[in-house]
């Protein structure tokens, strides 16, 4: 790939590339050009195959974001210039009854380290005086309440939040900070909405797409976001989600 869409030359950390939406943008990241570090809490040796399987570039680390600060040491010197903020998990459980721990457990994951992340690699380029790209996954619930998930709610208005502070202090040094907010993408996150019939079918009624997305539908507008087209792209939050928000 060539021209304003080409990633070629540049160095890519995507946290959480072991599976679903991580792993489909590192393999998106590295068909356009980008060596890929695959990050994450367990071995990323699937995606390292099919980046391998598809003449790319790419190798892995482990970092566990239990640790919000897991990723202080990971950019000085290393020359990245994209950060893709994928990683995140989900607590479910009625609001009168949601425990401390799946509030302080989601919260952690979704945006402490999302942000303690996000200022180190930021703190690399600045000091470095290079652009680059910071994409943090969002979510509907970015903009919506939910049902039964008031962490993840939280933790993804802060992501939005977040992602424009960061714009707002970072563009004039050439670093775009920008979040996707995937619809309903079947992956693991969403196993237990899939096999509720009820929520299944209430949720597929109201998408203008009439189905689920796949993790390689978000993968597009993370390259789009990285790449020289997206140079005067800033702080926005592009929903991805097969037209749910304008229903
Ligand atoms: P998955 O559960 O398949 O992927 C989540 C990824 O985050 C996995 O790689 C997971 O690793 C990783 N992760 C979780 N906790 C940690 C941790 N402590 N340290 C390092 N990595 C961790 O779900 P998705 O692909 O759907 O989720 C990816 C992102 O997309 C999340 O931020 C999610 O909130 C967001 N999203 C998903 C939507 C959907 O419909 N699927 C909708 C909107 C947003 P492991 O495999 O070890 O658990």
């Amino acid at each position: 790939m060539s021209g304003a869409f080409s990633l070629s030359g540049r160095k890519a950390l995507v946290t959480g590339a072991n599976t679903g939406i991580g792993q489909a943008i590192a393999v998106a990241l590295a068909a356009a050009g980008a060596e890929v570090t695959c990050a994450g809490r367990r071995d990323c040796d699937e995606t390292l195959a099919k980046i391998a399987l598809a003449g790319g570039r790419a190798s892995s680390q482990l970092l566990d974001f239990a640790d919000p600060m897991a990723a202080r040491h990971t950019f000085a010197g290393a020359g990245y210039t994209i950060l893709i903020n994928n990683a995140g998990i989900i607590r479910r459980n009625d609001s009168a009854e949601f425990s401390e721990a799946d509030w302080d457990d989601v919260i952690d994951t979704n945006l402490k380290a999302l942000f303690f992340t996000s200022q180190a690699f930021g703190r690399e380029l600045l000091a470095r005086g290079a652009g680059g790209a910071v994409v943090n996954i969002a979510s509907l619930l970015s903009f919506q309440g939910g049902i039964r998930v008031p962490s993840y709610t939280a933790a993804k208005h802060g992501v939005a939040g977040v992602t424009k502070i960061l714009a707002n202090e970072w563009a004039a040094d050439g670093i775009n900070v920008n979040a996707i907010a995937p619809g309903y993408i079947a992956t693991n996150n969403t196993e237990a909405l899939r096999a509720d019939p009820a929520r299944n079918r209430s949720i597929l009624d109201r998408i203008p797409a009439a189905r689920w997305g796949e993790p390689e539908d978000i993968a597009g507008t993370a390259v789009f976001l990285c790449s020289p087209a997206a140079r005067y792209i800033h702080g926005t939050v592009i929903p991805v989600d097969g037209g749910w928000l304008a229903r």
